[in-house]
This record gives structure tokens, sequence and C-alpha cells, in this order.
């Protein structure tokens, strides 16, 4: 089991400077130098263990960026102060103008904004495809392309992409592949299967707290290097850096992750079968027969299940909408957007986190205007749950 994300987490052994087991916070901006020549080599990120200023590295955030890269696998990690840091640093450091990107046409409604709309200004090309045809990725590829860019389970449909054989792709080609791995922290280690950046949003899982925007990117020492680099580094300019308070109480919320995940994904497949028993459109790709389910076993580390997400079809906006209303009165959980809390969270996908997406892709990728999609909660008693959705589903 030495190889399972949440043992790597276990086996690093890191206190504070007083034998303190939650690391002290180090709420400091700018850091002292005893010779003058230390900070010049700090600058030029050539003194190892020195801290020069809390926008380029803190004390704080290298121990939660330290805990990351064991869960990952990665020589390193970096910490930022919202997911769609970690992701716009991350794209930006990797293209630049001229540059294409293939990308998985169902993606986070702001990433996919992003590279929609965003990166036009940069003059960085991106072909949208179904990310799980592989042959369609191949197609897409130009020699101006640097990156692949996709999301292990993707939002909202829950496509799993197959790591292994995107990586194979963009090793024949020399470029790099991109995971977003926010739905499946612990089940998925993307880097693992090849992946040469692994990027979070920890406002989700990872946190599990619903109290704070932050993000993550893992990947080489070489790569969170590049990012830091004081000349041209897109996370040090950019300066998307996360309060040191807050890495810190994330660090504490990360070693309660792998229980986190179990129980999610224990529940979400509860409430997947019930649906489907009931003969509600279900799409959880814990379930035989849907169209991840090989792929996502192919991958995941096993005892962390096939995650705590699920999502059903109700048809129209307006029976979804009646539906989540209902469900809310009914102590389900909360109608709200985001993901990975500790309580049930349900919204409409189409209407909300993919509202980005121009409704003509929304048909194009089959994102039903009634989908509701579920982040399951830690629910003790799930079947008690189930029995108030049931209730709901006889009163439409
Ligand atoms: C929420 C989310 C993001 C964006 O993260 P923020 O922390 O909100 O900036 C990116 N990718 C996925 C898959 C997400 O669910």
């Amino acid at each position: 089991m030495t190889n399972d994300p949440s043992t790597k987490i276990f086996d690093l052994l890191q206190f504070g400077e007083y034998g303190d087991v939650n690391p002290s916070v180090c709420d400091s901006a700018t850091f002292t130098f005893m010779q003058a020549k230390t900070m010049m080599d700090t600058f030029h990120g050539e003194a190892e263990g020195c801290f020069l200023y809390s926008r380029h590295w803190n004390p704080s955030n290298k121990y939660l960026a330290d805990a990351l890269a064991a869960m990952e696998g990665t020589e390193s990690a970096w910490v930022t102060a919202s997911g769609m840091a970690a992701i716009t640093c991350s794209i930006l450091q990797i293209c630049s103008s001229g540059d294409h990107i293939v990308c998985s046409l169902t993606t986070y409604g702001g990433t996919f904004a992003f590279l929609f709309n965003y990166v036009k200004k940069f003059n960085i090309d991106v072909t949208f495809v179904d990310i799980t045809n592989l042959d369609l990725v191949r197609q897409a590829i130009r020699p101006e392309t640097k990156m692949i860019y996709t999301e292990s389970m993707t939002n909202p449909l829950l496509q799993i992409s197959d790591i292994p054989a995107l990586a194979a792709i963009a090793n024949e080609h020399d470029i790099k592949l991109v995971v977003d791995n926010t739905f499946t922290p612990m089940i998925v280690a993307p880097h693992k299967h090849g992946a040469h950046v692994v990027v979070y949003s920890m406002t989700k899982f990872i946190n599990g707290k619903n109290d704070c925007v932050a993000g993550a990117i893992c990947a080489s020492h070489e790569f969170i290097a590049s990012l830091c680099d004081v000349n041209a580094g897109t996370a040090m300019l950019l300066g998307p850096a996360l309060d040191p308070l807050r890495s810190s109480s994330i660090l504490k919320n990360l070693h309660t992750l792998h229980l986190r995940m179990k129980q999610h994904s224990k529940n979400a497949l509860f409430l997947a079968e019930k649906f489907k028993e009931t003969g509600v459109k279900i799409n959880y790709p814990g379930l035989p027969g849907n169209p991840g389910h090989e792929t996502l076993k192919a991958i995941m580390e096993a005892e962390f299940g096939f995650g705590g997400l699920i999502a059903i079809d109700m048809e129209t906006a307006e029976r979804a909408a009646r539906l989540m209303e209902m469900m809310e009165k009914a102590g389900v959980g909360y109608l709200a957007v985001s993901l990975g809390y500790f309580k049930t969270l349900f919204s409409n996908s189409g209407k909300s986190t993919s509202s980005e997406v121009p409704e003509e892709i929304q048909h194009e990728m089959g994102l039903s205007e009634g989908l509701v999609r579920f982040s399951v909660g830690l629910d003790n008693d799930i079947d008690n749950t189930w029995q108030k959705i049931r209730e709901c589903l006889g009163k439409m």
C-alpha cells in the first residue's frame, strides 16, 4: 500500500520549529537575511531553504505544497489563491502567443470561459474535442500545439479521461498533459499515470469546508521553479499567492481527505443505485455500464471509491428547479454551486456552473438543461437522506 496517496501524506514527517505538530503559521510577507549575498542567491533561486517574500514562497505555503506533492507523487507543488489561478498560471506558463491547445469540450465553466474567450487576446488558439475520443484528440494536434488539457472526471458530465493514453499522445508530440483533478483527489493520481502538470481547486474536496477558495499546481521541480522565477514566472508575476493563514488551515483538513473521500464515494454510490432502481436517468461513473466505468476502474485507487459526484436528468430546467427547491426544504442539502462540502450540494449545471458555455455547445456536449449535479455529503445515514429525496421525487 506504499503507493497509496493517503499513506504518502502520512509518511511525511512535518512539524514546526518548536515541535508543533501543526507547523507554525508564518505570518510574514518579507524575510530577513544576515548576509547580503544570501539574499542575492535567493533572488536567483539558488539558496536552498531561504525565503525572500511571500508572493514567491512562504514557509506555511511550503508545508502545504510539500504535503500535496507527496499526495500526487510529484517532485514539487505551489499553492494558489484559487483553483482558477492554478489553471490560468499553468496554461500561461506553458503557452505563448501563436501556440495551440487541445482541450476537453466538457470542462469547468471558468476554465472553458478562459480558453474560449480570454486567451484570444494572447493569440492562443484552442480546439475543443470529446476527450474520450482519442482519435479526435490525435487529429486535433498541430505543429504549434503545446498542451492537452483535461479533467480526470469532467465537469459536469463526469466523463473519465484516459490519462495514460492521453499522456502517451502528449509524449509522442513532446507536449504537456495538464490534468485538473479537482473531482477525484486520492481516487486518481494523474501524475502516476503520466500527466505532466496536475492542477486543483482546493476549494472543493481537498479543503472540504467551504470556508475559502484556494488552488494548487503539482509538477516537476523544473516547472514549479519556472512558475516562481522572479524574471519570467507566471505565478510570481501575476501574483495569486495563497494567504499563509489559509494554507495552514487547509493543511489540517488535508489530513482527513482520505476518510472523507471514502464516505463521499460510499454515499454517492448508494444514491446512484437508488436513483437507478427508481428509473431516474442517472450518471455516475461508479455504475457498471456507465461510459467511463471501465476507464476509471483502470486508473483509480480502488479503496477510495468512484467519487462523490452524481448527475440526474430531470429533462427540463423548470423540473430541475422544482426538485431542488423541494430537496432543500426537506433537508437533503443546499441548492448551491461548488462541491466537496460535508453537506450535500446540488445545482443545475446548465444554469449555473456551466452557464459560461454557450447553449449550442451545451447541446453539442450532451448537457441536458435538466441536469442536476449532486455533490453528495458525508451523511452518516444516507438511507435517511434517500427517503427524503424519494418523497420529493414522488411529488414531481
Ligand atoms: C471549482 C472548480 C475550479 C475553479 O476553482 P476555484 O477555486 O473556484 O477558482 C476549477 N476546476 C474545477 C473542476 C472546479 O470544480
